[in-house]
């Protein structure tokens, strides 16, 4: 059940990766909890992984674990308010079909982007003015001891592309309630799907944006300003599309992904005094977003 030396590549939506010392793909929670304690044994970092959509992987001497199986999906309608009930693994496209087919707020706005329920809850993903905990309800999680907790919304702290997690552990499930919308959602979902195709590089491997926007500015209009459009090292370039989006031309690694990263921290910082930070996950052996098991 605990694979050793796997490349990880295959495990991201861009492509790249380099080789995980330990990978686990639990079925349920009892195994869930087993690849905790394993990882606490042999004192591992641990990292929770939904669909890569976010993620590159170098080296990393840690334990990755693919929450794709908790795929649990459950709706309730009650006094005209939908309970969406779902597992971690449940690709985010799941709610965005039920948003559509019901007209419901908010959630087809995140149409059109890879993810995970787990990782998009994480991210704190959005879109077009909306968030996934805007209507979020609660959050079961594994905490790092191995307990399962359950923390309501207004216990969260969630900002642009932020959340307690996996800081406070691997997220289960997630609960959302959401309200009808007062307009047809499928037109402006449409619209939606369109400016994706023309501005997006939806057709190569990619991970989205790479960077935050700082706040006021556009992480994109400063890369492209400082003539990262189109840059390029070795396998890995920026985007001709989207400044901000890194794509894999074939056979891109993760030291070229770090070198064309610091030549654009460093180009926009001499430009503009601003500072970027990494949307994107670096993953890889000391990294801070492996995170170390309690108790080790
Ligand atoms: C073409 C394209 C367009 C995109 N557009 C957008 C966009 O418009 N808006 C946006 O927000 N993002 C966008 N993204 C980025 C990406 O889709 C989101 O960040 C998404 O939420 C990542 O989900 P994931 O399941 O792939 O997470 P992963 O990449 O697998 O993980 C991301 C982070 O979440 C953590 N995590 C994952 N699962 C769990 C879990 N069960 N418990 C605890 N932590 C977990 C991981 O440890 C990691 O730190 C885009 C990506 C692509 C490829």
């Amino acid at each position: 059940m605990i694979l050793r030396g796997v490349s990880l590549s295959p495990y991201t939506t861009i492509g790249i990766g380099g080789i995980g010392s330990y990978f686990a793909l639990p079925k349920d929670l009892e195994e869930l909890r087993y690849v905790l304690d394993f990882a606490k044994d042999r004192g591992l970092s641990i990292f929770p992984l939904g669909r890569g959509a976010n993620t590159i992987f170098g080296d990393f001497d840690g334990l990755v674990v693919s929450m794709k199986n908790f795929r649990e999906l459950r709706v309730k309608e009650r006094d005209n308010l939908f309970y969406v009930w779902a597992g971690s693994g449940v690709p985010l496209k799941e709610l965005v079909r039920i948003a559509l087919k019901e007209d419901l707020d908010g959630m087809y706005k995140l149409a059109g982007f890879p993810a995970t329920v787990g990782g998009a809850v994480a991210m704190n993903a959005g879109a077009f003015g909306y968030e996934i905990s805007q209507h979020l309800k609660r959050v079961i999680f594994l905490d790092w001891d191995g307990q399962i907790q359950t923390a309501n919304r207004e216990e969260l702290t969630f900002a642009y592309r932020s959340s307690p997690f996996p800081e406070l552990g691997i997220v289960v499930n997630a609960e959302f309630v959401f309200p009808k919308a007062d307009y047809r959602t499928k037109q402006e979902y449409s619209v939606i799907r369109s400016r994706r195709k023309a501005t997006q590089p939806i057709n190569l491997p990619t991970c989205g944006s790479t960077f935050k926007n700082p706040p006021g500015e556009y992480a994109g209009r400063l890369l492209e300003k400082v003539g990262m459009r189109g840059y390029r090292v070795g396998g890995v370039s920026f985007s001709e599309k989207h400044a901000n989006f890194l794509v894999n031309l074939g056979g891109g690694t993760y030291e070229q992904v770090v070198r064309i990263l610091e030549e654009a921290k460093k180009r926009v910082y001499e430009e503009f005094g601003i500072e970027l930070q990494e949307e994107v996950r670096l993953v890889e052996s000391g990294s801070p977003y492996g995170w170390k098991v309690c108790g080790t």
